[in-house]
């Protein structure tokens, strides 16, 4: 990788994480909130929503602070797992990516097998949850890949 790449690549990490601590913000703010017309139960619903959503921006703000990282040890662009290169393709889509497209499946494959799904919302409250999430802009909200 060249200078000029890292340079880029350092760039769009610090990039990302001033719009994650942007988001740390908004989302505290969205649980302060306690509009009155919310019953109790779609209220903890959207903190729970909310906590979920700052939980993964920290994990992922902790992503983005690694490869910053790797990047000063001059190992950004190398999978943490194999060695080998990340295609820049990949480092272009997730600039914060520590694995190859082929370790990160083999972990996540992993991780299905042993981490069990989350326990899913209630029945009674996915259609109104799922009305009101569809189309937002927090295109996270279905999975932990960014
Ligand atoms: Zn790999």
């Amino acid at each position: 990788m060249s200078s000029a790449e890292q340079i880029v690549a350092k760039q769009r990490l610090l990039a990302k994480l001033q719009e994650l601590s942007w988001q740390f913000r908004r989302d505290g703010i969205a649980i302060d909130r306690a509009p009155d017309e919310l019953d109790e139960v779609q209220q903890a619903s959207e903190q729970e929503l909310a906590l979920a959503a700052i939980e993964r921006d920290v994990a992922l703000a902790n992503q983005v602070r690694l490869a910053l990282q790797r990047l000063e040890r001059g190992e950004y662009g190398k999978c943490i797992r194999c060695n080998k290169r990340i295609g820049s393709r990949r480092l272009k889509a997730v600039p914060w990516a520590s694995m190859c497209l082929t370790c990160q499946g083999d972990v996540e494959a992993e991780q299905q097998r042993t981490v069990p799904m989350a326990r899913p919302p209630a029945p009674e409250l996915s259609p109104r949850m799922n009305g009101r999430y569809a189309g937002s802009e927090q295109t996270g909200v279905k999975g932990l890949t960014p």
